[in-house]
């Protein structure tokens, strides 16, 4: 279709056709065909926001024994939850490039989400992706290329789900900036549209998707904007034709809170669950589906199979998690309560209709293992960009790699900077809706309570050893206060100055910051602070180690090449742990091996036209064109050769590494398309289709109704006849199978290995370090020409080399990995003729070994 249209694609595939899901898939059968109309409908419709202990809550199914399930936020921690761990956010974790990392960091969060009785956890964040440098919720995701996104996303799901959890990837697809993303919050009518091309679309935005249900994930949240015109949660070929189709998902589809603008169509397009359950807006107590879904279902609007696939979904995953294992999940209700922090409270304060108290609050302490864990992903999640003789800092005064004394005397070192402090604490604002003490995490949803934070300044102060370093804390922004004070940057050998940028959820705003910041200025002065405490530091004389917390890339031209500025830290978003991981690398007890999961431009412009938000709608549907196609953050800077400051994969260590020995092993030969979608391997479950009896649908007599709670009841039946609403264009049509599907995630071609590359790494520096190799793949010249990004992410491998030591690596690259995605064909497509290059390196722009296929 023409850019910017959505075509139709129905109707929705149906569930249960894959083995890996089929025990699951025959347990929900069986429990869903034992359930009343109303019961199946309570499944798929949450109870209204706030009406609940968690963010999210669907309607029990009580007679046949399934629970209410309970939805919590999110990607770094449970949100609103008390004595759980505040994890590094995503870009943190990106950022270390570490796959084991990715893993325990899921698997740590899982297991505290458990404890705290959340059945499903709101997270992985995939979307946005990081399309534009400034938008608001990159930080909850991994970074700006979808191969790291999709690596990291999967092992997140697999650490969570290996805890029972259910994880939920998010926001699918496109909500890469939040002004416009819905349009309640903008007072607008319409969300705005993101219009994306099918290949952009496989080639970056689904990719990690992709991943993420190859890796099991139970739960796919639909976002709140427009995809090509049609709401994310009413596009049908986005559900059933993407995920349930071409990627084979066995779980269920869910609604970003009020993402769900339509009830049949949304129905029929393949969202299996509304959250939180309320109307067009919060609170309504008018839910599309609840009693509206049975209503559409007894007349015919929606079709009964659809239901029941619907609930087959989301039993089936409650079941493929283990979850019907009453020791996983002992008590019906979380632990704790999303809306006070009090003992006793109310089950849904959201509801008008009074209500008891009961003990909604046990403050369950469930953060005391993960602290370490917490703390190394921190660490590793930071990046070195910058460091000339000053780092490591030894705890008795000795500087740099050679561990020089600089003079006779004590060590005079100083913090300065709002950034390295408390603050007014570190919740002082709700969700993290503002910028104040030191930034560890972004705001909205995808922020958690802190159970602690642990500030730069304390753990400087509490780790140099103060018979042999003098150590001043200035926990302040405001020049004045230096020029008034000039002999508390005078008389320092070392000054670190922290300073940060922040943005976060639409939701909320902090000053003019919308959510998407509207610059990559460092706020509250940063700027002005560095060049101060530089020129000042030690009278003109002293070194400066700059510290910066952000939420992505920020503009540091005007500091970044004083001679004077030593070493510069990019701490990302550290979580809980943020000044022991820090004083971990400037100690010099971890060698720094963070690398950047994004670009660092000279400008906001080099990002192109497609890095910029649109801050002014352009229409009552705002279009925001993905004009630049495939080339966002590196590809874009290769394509059109401009020089980063600091490119994607970059990051330094306190030792050197060399690469040598590039080898190719070719495993299988190279072929155009992946092998023909193999047969379904399970067969749907089937169930009674016939309409239930409308009495089926009718208010119990006995049960105590609370307003604006939604349920899946009708006052009466009477008007109910057979009058369905005309099915969209294309239902009674069968749909041909994407040839790009077969399994979970894709074809299962699509990840068999085709070739193999082995690179050696030798640790040529003084010191042990860990290195990142990272592979890059170019594709070959092809007859007539295919545009291909000039090089693409496809590999990372994160290890140890002590001092000397050389060790190989090699990197399996799959048949997904070697393609493209042709439109024409519909299929993923390796290109047969000319070679494939494979360069091996420390970043994006250093790969000095390169290997020809
Ligand atoms: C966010 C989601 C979040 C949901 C529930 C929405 O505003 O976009 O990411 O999971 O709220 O809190
Ligand atoms: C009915 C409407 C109803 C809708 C959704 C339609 O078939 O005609 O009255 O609102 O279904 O339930």
């Amino acid at each position: 279709p023409p850019t910017g249209e959505s075509p139709p694609w129905y109707p929705a595939p149906k569930g249960g056709t894959l083995k890996s899901w089929a025990d699951s898939y025959k347990k929900a059968a069986d429990m869903v065909s034992r359930m009343t109309l109303p019961e199946k409908v309570n499944i798929t419709t949450g109870t209204g926001w706030r009406m609940g202990l968690a963010v999210g809550t669907t309607g029990p199914a009580l007679h046949v024994g399934f629970p209410q399930l309970q939805l919590q936020d999110g990607p770094l921690g449970i949100r609103f939850a008390d004595n759980a761990t505040a994890w590094p956010a995503g870009i943190t974790t990106g950022a270390t490039f570490n796959k084991e990392l990715f893993y325990l960091r899921g698997k740590g969060h899982g297991l505290e989400t458990r404890q705290k009785g959340i059945h499903v956890l709101l997270g992985p964040c995939v979307g946005p992706l990081g399309r534009m440098p400034a938008g608001g919720r990159n930080w909850e995701g991994f970074g700006s290329d979808p191969y790291l996104q999709g690596i990291a996303a999967a092992e997140t799901i697999k650490g969570v789900q290996d805890q029972g959890v259910m994880a939920t990837i998010k926001h699918f697809v496109a909500n890469e900036q939040e002004h416009f993303r819905q349009s309640w919050e903008w007072g607008l009518p319409n969300a705005l549209s993101a219009n994306i091309d099918d290949r952009t679309l496989h080639e970056l935005y689904a990719w990690p998707f992709a991943d993420s249900i190859r890796a099991g994930v139970a739960s796919v949240m639909c976002s709140y904007n427009m995809v090509n015109n049609s709401y994310a949660c009413d596009n049908s070929k986005l559900m059933n034709g993407i995920l349930k189709d071409e990627m084979g998902f066995q779980g269920f589809v869910m609604s970003d809170w009020l993402a769900q603008r339509s009830g049949v169509g949304s129905a029929l397009a393949g969202l299996d669950m509304t959250m939180p359950g309320d109307g067009l807006f919060w609170e309504d107590g008018k839910s599309l589906w609840g009693g509206e879904l049975s209503r559409a279902v007894l007349n015919g609007s929606v079709p009964v199979d659809r239901l029941n696939d619907m609930v087959v979904r989301i039993v089936a995953a409650w079941y493929q998690l283990g979850q019907d294992n009453k020791e996983l999940y002992p008590e019906e209700l979380p632990n704790f309560s999303s809306w006070t922090n009090e003992k006793m409270g109310v089950l849904a304060p959201g509801s008008k209709t009074p209500q008891e108290e009961s003990e909604v609050n046990q403050y369950v302490q469930v953060l005391l293992p993960h602290k370490d864990l917490a703390r190394q992903v921190a660490a590793e999640g930071t990046v070195l960009l910058k460091n000339e003789g000053v780092l490591p800092i030894s705890r008795d005064g000795l500087v740099g790699i050679e561990q020089k004394k600089l003079h006779d005397g004590k060590l005079k070192v100083g913090v300065f900077g709002e950034d390295a402090g408390p603050g007014k604490g570190p919740n002082y604002c709700k969700d993290r809706g503002c910028n104040q003490g030191t930034l560890a995490e972004g705001w909205g949803s995808g922020s958690a309570e802190f159970p602690y934070l642990i500030t730069p300044a304390e753990s400087l102060k509490r780790e140099f050893d103060e018979d042999k370093v003098t150590i001043t804390e200035h926990l302040d922004n405001k020049l004045d206060y230096y020029k008034r004070n000039p002999s508390v940057l005078a008389e320092q050998d070392i000054c670190f100055v922290f300073a940060n940028s922040d943005g976060g959820e639409g939701f909320l705003a902090w000053g003019s910051v919308g959510g998407d910041r509207n610059d990559l200025s460092l706020q509250k002065g940063g700027d002005d602070l560095i060049e101060h405490v530089v020129e000042k530091c030690g009278n003109g004389n002293g070194d400066t180690v700059v510290v910066i917390h952000s939420v992505g890339p920020v503009d540091m031209e005007r500091w970044i090449e004083l001679p004077r500025v030593k070493a510069v830290l990019y701490a990302n978003l550290p979580g809980q742990e943020s000044g022991d991981a820090l004083a971990e690398l400037i100690f010099g007890d971890m060698n720094p091996n963070g690398k950047l999961p994004y670009t660092i431009a000279k400008s906001l412009k080099d990002y192109g036209e497609g890095g910029q938000i649109m801050y002014l709608p352009n229409g009552v549907v705002p279009q925001q064109d993905f004009k630049e196609g495939l080339y966002i953050d590196y590809r874009h800077f290769d394509k059109y050769n401009i020089e980063p400051r600091f490119e994607f994969g970059f990051g330094l260590s306190y030792t050197t590494f060399q690469f040598s020995n590039v080898k190719v092993k070719s495993v299988k030969d190279k072929s155009p398309l992946p092998s023909p979608r193999p047969a379904a391997s399970a067969e749907p479950p089937t169930f009674d289709e016939s309409i239930p009896d409308p009495e089926e649908a009718l208010w119990p007599s006995d049960l105590r109704r609370l307003e604006r709670y939604n349920y899946p009841y009708l006052d009466s039946v009477d008007d109910i006849k057979q009058d369905p609403y005309p099915y969209p264009e294309g239902y009674d049509v069968a749909q041909a199978l994407s040839q790009a599907g077969g399994d979970q995630g894709g074809n299962p071609d699509l990840w068999e290995t085709y070739v193999t590359v082995t690179v050696d790494v030798t640790n040529t520096g003084p010191v042990a370090g860990k290195v990142v190799p990272q592979l890059y793949l170019s594709y070959p010249d092809t007859e007539p020409e295919i545009d291909f990004p000039v090089r693409v992410l496809r590999g990372f491998e994160k290890f140890n080399l002590e001092k000397g030591e050389k060790k190989s690596v090699s990197f399996d690259l799959t048949r997904r990995d070697l393609s493209y995605w042709d439109v024409v064909q519909q299929n993923w497509v390796m290109v047969t003729s000319g070679q494939y290059s494979f360069a091996v390196g420390q970043s994006s722009r250093d790969l000095p070994v390169v290997a020809k296929w």
